[in-house]
């Protein structure tokens, strides 16, 4: 008799999603659509957590064609609480662009290379896309892929150096197979999220054990090796909030930047000024501020302390700094609570707004 074949990695990981993965989320479906805003969505953010927004946001915008016709305003509101909201407007320029695409071809785009044009669009969505949206070869290495190959081969070289990144490109897609990429992909996926996790790996259950060398080696969680990050420093900051009666003053944030193109209470970052126009404001005010509550919210590469400094203003206020904003090409807003609902917020400024009443 002959000896069997051995099964090859991706052969063990599908016949093991195929009974323990994930079955039933939303946007499983061979639809590019639900398939790109999924992905970008799950960028930094956990399966449970996207559950909610993916939700919601679908039912706000169906269809492609509804999110290409949707004001940016809307997008940004649905996407409120995500962060990163650079991914907001990325999904909604992608959107006009596929749209213009379907308008010319008839079709999503079909390579690799084209959706990697796209706004917002990396190697690794675009692998997603082209595997799970249109099952065509494409290969992903996310943050739990990238987990799961350093584990198995014992990959002792730094996971934030560029070498590092091309070797776990170059061992993700010679594990993929060219028939079932779209299976392979869910699968590598399912068993970083599930088996393979960050800290309390479940090696008794997973179907690569047998060749996996950390877990020879004893000590899984030892990978991904990464460099110690240096200490994020602190930042203190106002939140200016300016009332004039029941209407609080809210700024547009610039497109590039922290919560590029969402509506916030100005800031004034005395260690980090943003913006020479919320600095002269915060000046404006400044002998008239009463501090409130604060809180303290991490951003990419540092921490802003933030605390509230609310003014009331009589109506000259109101116009000299309404005047001195449009000077400074900022634009404002001076919203009841009815308006301040429907503008979309970063979720730390929603915080500070429910702590001024
Ligand atoms: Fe991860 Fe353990 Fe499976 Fe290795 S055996 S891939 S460490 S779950």
């Amino acid at each position: 008799m002959l000896p069997s074949t051995p099964l090859t990695f991706a052969d063990r990981l599908i016949a093991w999603q195929q009974k323990h993965g994930r079955h039933n989320l939303p946007w499983q479906v061979a639809d590019p659509y639900p398939v790109w805003v999924s992905e970008i969505m799950l960028q930094q953010t956990q399966v449970a957590t996207v559950l909610g927004y993916y939700e919601r946001f679908m039912a706000r915008f169906p269809t492609l064609q509804t999110l290409a016709h949707a004001p940016l305003d809307d997008v940004l509101a649905h996407w409120a609480g995500l962060g990163y909201y650079s991914r907001a407007r990325n999904l909604h320029q992608t959107a006009k662009a596929l749209q213009n695409n379907i308008k010319k071809t008839g079709n999503y785009p079909q390579t690799l290379d084209e959706w990697q044009a796209l706004a917002g669009i990396g190697r690794s969505t675009a692998g997603a896309i082209m595997a799970l949206g249109l099952d065509r070869f494409g290969v992903i290495c996310d943050g739990n892929v990238k987990r799961v190959l350093t584990r198995h081969f014992a990959i002792d070289n730094d996971i934030k150096k560029a070498t590092t990144d091309r070797l776990l490109w170059q061992l993700a897609t010679d594990l993929t197979p060219h028939k079932k990429s779209g299976q392979f992909a869910q699968a590598m996926m399912d068993l970083g999220a599930t088996v393979c996790t960050r800290n309390r790996p479940s090696c008794l259950l997973c179907p690569v054990q047998s060749t996996c060398l950390a877990h020879q080696l004893g000590d899984p969680t030892a990978y991904p090796k990464k460099s110690k990050p240096s200490k994020k420093p602190t930042h203190h900051a106002y939140a200016l909030a300016l009332y004039h009666q029941d209407q609080l003053l809210l700024i547009r944030r610039p497109n590039k930047g922290i919560w590029g193109g969402l509506w916030c209470l100005p800031m004034h970052t005395p260690s980090k000024p943003e913006s020479l126009g919320e600095q002269a404001l915060y000046e404006l005010v400044a002998t008239n501020l009463t501090l409130g509550a604060s809180l303290c919210h991490t951003l990419t590469h540092f921490r802003w302390h933030i605390t509230t400094a609310t003014c009331c203003v009589g109506i000259d206020e109101l116009k000299t700094i309404t005047r001195c904003l449009q000077k400074w090409q900022i634009d404002c807003v001076w919203a009841d609570q009815k308006t301040q609902a429907t503008l979309g917020k970063p979720a730390a400024v929603t915080k500070l707004l429910a702590t001024l009443g």
